[in-house]
């Protein structure tokens, strides 16, 4: 027992015998989170990747407030609602045609585990009962639930923890080169009776440590999947709506996805909301006279009024406003300023891909002095793994990102000189 940070608040991925005790937050505004104590942070990592029209936009929180007045929420299963009908179809509408049946759940790991039961039952309905298993890709991260941990990095997702309890998946490496595709087509020509579907995250691995890949890579990917002829899930929860430089990032590589996932930025960061969208082919599969055919789940939360009517104003935003032109913007405000710290010991590498910038390291330790020197500076990052990185809101002014990139440009020598722990 020493200094345990919260009396009753379970803080995530925290070791609570030792934890820094966290900020207290009060409130937001655009790109700013303001504490307790009155101090604002600029938010260089938009609450984990929500937050992609800034805090607090007024269109959202008006839609929020008018659906509050009249329907907070309201059970999904046997009834619909406008607010869910509007953006399901809308949803549609933006997506790489071909992805029309959306299937509302409440965060982005539960549309992982939607697609991957849906991938299961989609062959189980055709008769096929021995397709269980999925590929995923090292480096990739899907979510926390256990299934979509299974397709998690084996170590970023824990699996030894919690080996005997996960499905065993094939996690390869991505086919970046001849050798890495070889082996990736031979896994899936020697398996494909077992395997429902390939699992991957289109063009970055964000909690991977913020790895890119190229659209060759993805479109590989894709036409290995219809070749073997099993699924192709995309997890764009976190590349979704403008963060990789285009509305998703499965347009880059002009792929379509048998299912695609949807969540994070999804409500503009207001509330959790998620989606799985399927093709045709897919839902169609689920068509029967047997009513064990339907897929068999329902989330309780599930098309929550309210969080559709942010998800649908955040829809208007990226009409309205000039989203991927600011993304634009931003990138190349990044390779600018992050660029010249390629040469700052322990430095390995420097990413730049639409809104995501990251500083790939050696080794990154001393992560609790790194964080409250950020803090210090007036910015709210969040180094993990081996990366410092920065997903900042896209309505960041060109001022406040020059306030996060001198912040990274002043600690990181800083931090790169202090003995390693
Ligand atoms: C964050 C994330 C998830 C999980 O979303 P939650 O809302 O935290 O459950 C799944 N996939 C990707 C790619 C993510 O970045």
């Amino acid at each position: 027992m020493t200094n345990i940070p919260t009396p009753h608040i379970w803080l995530p991925y925290t070791q609570m015998r030792n934890a820094l005790p966290p900020l207290r937050a009060r409130k937001t505004t655009g790109s700013r989170i303001v504490l307790d104590d009155g101090r604002e942070l600029i938010d260089a990592v938009s609450s984990w990747w929500t937050a992609c029209h800034g805090y607090n936009h007024p269109h959202i929180v008006a839609a929020m407030e008018r659906q509050l007045r009249d329907m907070p929420h309201v059970m999904f299963g046997g009834l619909i609602h406008e607010p869910a009908e509007q953006l399901a179809a809308r949803l549609a509408n933006v997506l790489p045609k071909g992805l029309e049946h959306v299937f509302f759940s409440d965060s982005g790991s539960v549309a992982v585990e939607v697609a991957m039961k849906m991938a299961v039952q989609f062959w189980t309905n055709q008769g096929d009962r021995d397709r269980t298993k999925f590929v995923s890709f090292q480096g990739g991260y899907h979510g926390d639930t256990l299934a979509a941990m299974s397709v998690c990095d084996p170590e970023e997702g824990m699996h030894a923890l919690f080996k005997g309890y996960l499905p065993e998946q094939f996690v390869l490496d991505l086919p970046r080169d001849a050798e890495s595709a070889d082996k990736f087509r031979e896994v899936l020509r020697s398996n494909r009776d077992q395997i429902a579907g390939i699992v991957i995250e289109p063009l970055v691995q964000c909690a991977g440590g913020m790895k890119i890949h190229t659209p060759e890579t993805l479109r590989l990917v894709a036409s290995a999947a219809a070749d073997a002829n099993v699924l192709l899930i995309c997890d764009e929860v976190a590349v979704n709506f403008c963060r990789a430089g285009t509305m998703f990032a499965i347009e880059q590589a002009g792929i379509v996805p048998d299912i695609a996932c949807l969540g994070k930025a999804l409500t503009g960061g207001a509330i959790g909301l998620a989606a799985t969208v399927a093709t045709a082919d897919v839902f169609n599969a689920f068509l029967s006279d047997d009513a064990q055919a339907a897929l068999m789940h329902g989330p309780t939360f599930m098309g929550n009024p309210l969080a559709c009517a942010a998800a649908n104003a955040s829809m208007d935003l990226f009409e309205t406003e000039p989203r991927l032109a600011q993304v634009a913007v931003i990138e190349s405000q990044l390779r600018r300023e992050l660029e010249p710290l390629s040469g700052v010991a322990g430095v390995t590498d420097i990413r730049v891909k639409g809104a995501i910038g990251a500083i790939e390291v050696d080794e990154l330790h001393s992560l609790d002095w790194l964080k409250t020197e950020f803090v210090n500076a007036g910015v709210w990052l969040r180094p993990f793994g081996n990366v410092i990185y920065t997903m900042p809101p896209f309505v960041i002014t060109e001022g406040e990102l020059s306030i996060i990139t001198s912040a990274i440009a002043e600690i990181l020598p800083r931090w790169s000189v202090r003995a390693r722990r």
